[in-house]
């Protein structure tokens, strides 16, 4: 955090994010060269079309997919996920979305990753169709569900609770009755073997947010997969009149991405790994001795184990012993304050948690001495 004056003539004060790359919090902090290269951009005009392709080159080689492009953000290339495969590249169709009747609409989804952001699929004009429940689903539910209007099969990997079948299982059935599967790994970024991991698995779509972990614009995104279903993604996207014009990428963003792709991929996430989980045990380790506090560091998010995806993290709990503040008092207390701290507060934890990753020097400190001036104040 540091004193900004863009933000003070507004009226604005920057908070200290430990709450991880979440939109509400901004997302994430650019790398000064992104910065530079989006400054760069913004100094010529380009053919915006020529942009489009040689960036999803680039996508494409750090992927492993066949082709790829830049959208606005993961939920755009959601959008534009479900476009693809319900309007095609058909120009009549896709000039009618979001009005799908009479089309294949249908996007089947588990019931389990139905966590918000299917909206994003729906406002494409996809009628979404539900299997299982979120502790399990079965082959016959997916063979079942698939029929002659099914456009697609959507699969989130991310947070959840579970109860999802595998993913090679999604493709292997759904391509079997020829229909496409349509991937949301939004914040699956690091480590960065995720961008191709998923990829391999044979899905036809693969979405990931470009503000979160990658570290480029925060309304960024990147969509990779098959050559077909990113041409037709294309024609369903801006600059084209079509259902995602709303979702318009400018030259400094698609510079942007590219260019915080190319650090992400070139980052020591190990080391940073590493650096991240010696923060948390700091905090952990005094936020500990606080009393009417637990606090333990985690190396990794439980609910991405699967994915092996380890981004410590502090989780905060009252202990047993009476304490007049609840932890969402503490947590109410910790953003008004100045600084304004942002914690998450009740992600599957039952009390709070505090992530390192978008800590800055000094900030881990602040926290700590925060959290025990609100929790020994009289
Ligand atoms: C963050 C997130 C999104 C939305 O991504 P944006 O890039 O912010 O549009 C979608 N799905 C999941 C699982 C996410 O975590």
């Amino acid at each position: 955090m540091s004193s900004n004056s863009v933000y003070s003539r507004l009226g604005v004060r920057p908070i200290i994010n430990a709450a991880s790359w979440r939109s509400g919090v901004s997302g994430s902090l650019m790398p000064d060269a992104v910065v530079k290269a989006m400054a760069e951009a913004s100094r010529s005009y380009v053919d915006i079309y020529e942009l489009n392709r040689k960036a999803g080159e680039v996508i494409a080689k750090l992927t492993g997919a066949e082709a790829g492009m830049v959208t606005a953000g993961a939920s755009a290339a959601m959008l534009l996920e479900a476009a693809a495969c319900i309007a095609g590249k058909d120009p009549a169709k896709i000039s009618r979305l979001p009005d799908t009747e009479g089309m294949k609409n249908e996007i089947i989804i588990h019931h389990a990753h139905r966590i918000g952001y299917e909206i994003n699929f729906r406002a494409a004009g996809a009628k979404l169709v539900m299997i299982g429940d979120t502790h399990h689903t079965t082959e016959w539910m997916l063979e079942s569900a698939i029929n002659d209007r099914t456009a697609a099969v959507a699969y989130v990997i991310g947070p959840r609770p579970g109860g999802a079948l595998p993913m090679p299982e999604v493709v292997r059935i759904s391509h079997s009755r020829g229909v496409p599967v349509i991937v949301d790994a939004a914040s699956m970024l690091p480590p960065p073997e995720n961008l191709t991991r998923f990829v391999a698995m044979g899905p036809d779509l693969v979405c990931f947010s470009g503000g979160k972990g990658v570290r480029g614009p925060q309304s960024s995104g990147i969509l990779c997969g098959k050559k077909e279903f990113i041409e037709a993604a294309t024609l369903n996207a801006s600059p084209y009149a079509a259902i995602g014009r709303p979702a318009k990428v400018s030259k400094e963003e698609i510079v942007g991405l590219v260019t915080a792709l190319e650090l992400f991929v070139d980052t020591d996430f190990d080391a940073l790994t590493r650096k991240w989980l010696s923060m948390a045990e700091y905090i952990a380790s005094e936020v500990a001795k606080v009393p009417g506090l637990t606090a333990v560091a985690e190396p990794g998010e439980p609910e991405h184990l699967e994915f092996d995806t380890t981004l410590p993290r502090v989780v905060v709990k009252r202990d047993s012993s009476k304490h007049r503040l609840s932890t969402d008092d503490l947590v109410d207390r910790m953003a008004s304050g100045d600084p304004s701290i942002r914690v998450v507060n009740k992600l599957f934890t039952g009390g709070f948690f505090i992530s390192p990753v978008t800590l800055q020097d000094g900030e881990p400190e602040i926290i700590v001495r925060r959290i025990r001036e609100i929790m020994t104040a009289r």
